[in-house]
């Protein structure tokens, strides 16, 4: 299983093309979120004047934690790439080495840019109650009306003055 491609019969042949196809093992973690599994990768690589040009798409699978209300759930991420492959290295240091290219790199690349920084489980999300940690999706939570810092606490004296002297 690798992306590693033989391209050097493209090199300054821009009317030459190729599909390519690959499944990469994939690991990586970022914040909540976690990619363990095959990346899938799909794509078309065409000749230029000095080098290759490659646009593909990756997809995996991936673990996924919502920041408000902590359920975990799995969904395929996708991302597309457009990267250019010359045999002088580009700036993330990606080269066509010995006639061919390893689309590896560029693939977890992708992958990680697609990876949601803080995975919401749905639009909206309630989240927990930060007081006795109830789901308030499934359960409104209505109570801990006597809490000093809730906003509410405040309303409801400006509506409902509290008496005194009688
Ligand atoms: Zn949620
Ligand atoms: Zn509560």
């Amino acid at each position: 299983m690798d992306l590693v491609l033989k391209v050097d019969d493209l090199v300054g042949h821009p009317e030459r093309s190729r599909v390519v196809t690959g499944t990469i093992p994939v690991r990586l973690r970022i914040a909540d979120a976690s990619v363990d599994g095959p990346l899938l990768l799909t794509g078309v690589v065409t000749g230029t004047v000095d080098g290759v040009q490659a646009r593909f798409t990756v997809n995996a699978q991936a673990d996924l934690v919502c920041v408000r209300c902590l359920t975990p759930w799995t969904e395929t991420l996708e991302a597309d790439g457009d990267r250019h492959f010359s045999r002088i290295p580009d700036e993330d240091g990606y080269a066509i080495v010995s006639g061919v290219v390893d689309l590896a790199g560029p693939a977890r690349d992708e992958l990680s840019l697609a990876v949601p920084l803080a995975p919401l489980c749905r639009p909206g999300c309630r989240g927990l109650c930060p007081i006795c940690g109830t789901d308030l999706n499934e359960d409104p939570c209505d109570g801990h009306g006597d809490e000093p810092e809730s906003p509410f606490t405040v309303l409801k004296d400006l509506f409902d003055p509290p008496r005194s002297g009688s």
